[in-house]
């Protein structure tokens, strides 16, 4: 499907030198990515932050609801208003969805590793991301790019009746996979193992759609695959990236707002297998 030109063109912005380098590319690392830069609004930043208590693993099964209502706490003060996301990621057991050895910091406001050099979004990132996307409405059908281990799309599935997501490395599809089937997430996260590049084009057009992973442009396929009225949220640029709003505001015309900066894994073509 090639389009004459990229409906949203624009002159490409600048880039700054990135410092370091790391198996995920220049400047990146587990630790800093799919995270905002900049910390809370200085208007909401609560002036002693709550610590989440370092718990073992084998008892978080037992705190981790209390964990996660000090984690939707920090949230609703860092500007999240959406009842609906809140009380999404007040059911979804983020601990459940990294590394046994990582259960422990899983309620933090941070990305953590989950293999393969990709990370799980930081929570304040997912809330942000899905309240933006959703704005207020209830959409029927979402797709996720780059699934991860699959945490947002559990935290879509709470609300969302439809949910696909594309996952492009074997090993965290699988983990995903996994992850996804237990759960109140069960059933309603169909995913994929494939190019999200190239969106679900046999299941569009979407009532929403989320990448959690920055190309140095929205892929212009995605922006065909939304409904009118629909909003698609995705970080973009590459040392320099920033989170953008795209609303379809009809057959052809798409409305382009850009949010806070971030920094977030690369969106990669094809597959890892
Ligand atoms: N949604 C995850 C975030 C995972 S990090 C969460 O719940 O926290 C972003 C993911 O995007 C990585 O797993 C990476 O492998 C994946 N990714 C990057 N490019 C992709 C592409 N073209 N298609 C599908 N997934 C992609």
């Amino acid at each position: 499907m090639n389009k004459p030109r990229h409906p949203l063109d624009k002159p490409a912005r600048s880039t700054r030198t990135a410092p370091t380098g790391s198996a995920l590319g220049p400047g990146y690392s587990a630790a800093n990515s799919n995270t905002r830069i900049h910390g809370p609004r200085p208007f909401t930043l609560p002036q002693a932050p709550i610590r989440t208590p370092a718990a073992p693993a084998a008892n978080l099964g037992l705190n981790s609801d209390r964990l996660r209502l000090q984690m939707v706490h920090r949230l609703r003060e860092q500007g999240i208003t959406d009842e609906r996301v809140l009380s999404a990621m007040q059911a979804v057991p983020r601990h459940l969805f990294v590394d046994q050895g990582l259960a422990s910091r899983a309620y933090e406001d941070a990305a953590l590793p989950i293999g393969y050099g990709q990370t799980i979004s930081q929570p304040w990132v997912v809330a942000h991301m899905l309240a933006v996307m959703s704005d207020g409405r209830t959409p029927a059908r979402v797709l996720e790019i780059g699934a991860g281990c699959g945490y947002q799309a559990a935290v879509l599935a709470q609300f969302v009746p439809e949910v696909y997501a594309i996952e492009r490395v074997r090993g965290l599809y699988d983990q995903a996979r996994l992850n996804l089937a237990q759960g109140r997430a069960r059933g309603r996260v169909r995913l994929s193992f494939g190019d999200g590049m190239q969106g679900l084009e046999h299941r569009a057009p979407f009532d929403g759609i989320v990448v959690a992973a920055a190309g140095v442009k929205i892929p212009e396929t995605l922006l065909h695959q939304l409904a009118v009225g629909a909003r698609l949220i995705a970080p973009e640029g590459t040392a320099h990236q920033r989170l953008i709003l795209i609303e379809r505001t009809g057959p052809s015309s798409w409305h382009r707002l850009e949010l806070e900066d971030v920094r977030f894994v690369p969106l990669r073509p094809g597959t890892q297998t």
